[in-house]
């Protein structure tokens, strides 16, 4: 086509792009219909397995702003509204051979034992992880002064609480996003009692894809911001009476992100679905057969411990199948779909 030809037909569409009449407008987006089918697709996922995700992050609505306070939490501003211990308290449980519960009933903490020592996996409150990390540690016969790095998937009191404690006492080298260790250096109320150091070589702060080996033993950190702009998900395995199991961790589920960003939009429900995208991929690569959260009311961690208590010579309770898994961060996807359409509705209104 010679540029007199094109520049003609060019015009010859935008007369004709002028003159259509409205009927032939784009058809509205009919947004109950596409917010049903995400729905849809999110509670197939689940399945029976991932009810709990389901019904937190399906329900859940979609608003907020930038949360730039630097207010003490009631917790620490005041002992007296630390919560009773009947609130929290959870048995510890030994869940594979190189793995252990050291969580509470609604937040977990996990212990990853290797051959040069401890890696402890989110550190829940710190009014409680003296109890239920330590405590939990020495109660399963294992040592707290092995411990060697804590790893935090975000930066929420419920995650990073005990993690100054145990980098004090232990000298545990600290990993965590880039943007997670900035929350908290800028706020040093918020995270007063709860802000582990990066300085001395006491801090590691994760990039996608990076190992943290510790003897024979490597946790693979990936990048999956949107709960948190730093949140971290993971993968490594565990063994099952010496069969390797591959675990897929999950950092940040719930979609307060919206209170934690500077964009609280469909951008932010973007870079959670491209998060949960990443990290599926990443599980299906090693054919992941366990998912594991930090909260018990998604992986339902504490009813799994109690079930394998009667075990007995049946199936790992945790190992749900790598089919399983994936639904798992299907649901995840859906619902922050199902929501990123309902902030497009509210701003083509
Ligand atoms: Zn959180």
């Amino acid at each position: 086509m010679n540029l007199h030809r094109y520049a003609l037909s060019f015009l010859t569409l935008l007369v004709a792009g002028t003159l259509l009449p409205v009927a032939s407008a784009q058809p509205a987006r009919d947004f109950d219909a596409e917010i049903e089918a995400a729905l849809r697709i999110a509670k197939q996922a689940a399945g029976t397995e991932w009810l709990g995700t389901l019904s937190r992050i399906c329900l859940l609505p979609a608003s907020g702003g930038e949360n730039t306070s630097d207010n003490l939490p009631r917790y620490v501003a005041d002992e007296s509204l630390i919560p009773p211990r009947e609130d929290w308290y959870a048995e510890p449980a030994k869940v594979f051979d190189n793995l252990y519960f050291v969580g509470g009933s609604r937040h977990s903490s996990w212990a990853l034992t290797t051959s040069e020592g401890i890696i402890i996996i989110d550190t829940i409150y710190p009014y409680n992880s003296r109890e239920l990390i330590i405590g939990g540690l020495e109660k399963l016969g294992l040592n707290p002064e092995d411990i060697r790095y804590v790893i935090i998937s975000h930066a929420h009191g419920d995650h990073i609480g005990g993690a100054q404690m145990l980098q004090e006492r232990f000298n545990a080298q600290v990993v965590m996003g880039a943007a997670d260790w900035e929350l908290v250096e800028r706020y040093p109320n918020r995270y007063a009692t709860m802000s582990p150091t990066r300085q001395n070589g006491l801090g590691i702060t994760a990039y996608d894809g990076m190992e943290i080996t510790l003897g024979d033993t490597t946790v693979t950190l990936w990048d999956t911001p949107g709960h948190t702009p730093g949140t971290l998900s993971y993968t490594f395995t565990a063994y099952d009476n010496g069969r390797p199991v591959n675990v897929a961790y999950s950092g940040g589920t719930a979609f307060n992100f919206v209170n934690n960003t500077p964009d609280p939009g469909i951008g932010n429900f973007q870079i959670y679905i491209d998060s949960q995208r990443h990290i599926a991929e990443q599980a299906a690569a090693v054919n992941a057969s366990a998912l594991l959260s930090n909260h018990s009311e998604f992986d339902n961690a504490v009813n799994r411990n109690r079930m394998l208590a009667g075990r007995g010579d049946g199936p790992h309770p945790y190992e749900v199948g790598p089919e399983s898994v994936q639904r798992y961060f299907q649901v995840m996807q859906s619902c922050a779909r199902a929501a990123q359409l309902r902030l497009e509705e509210q701003l083509v209104q």
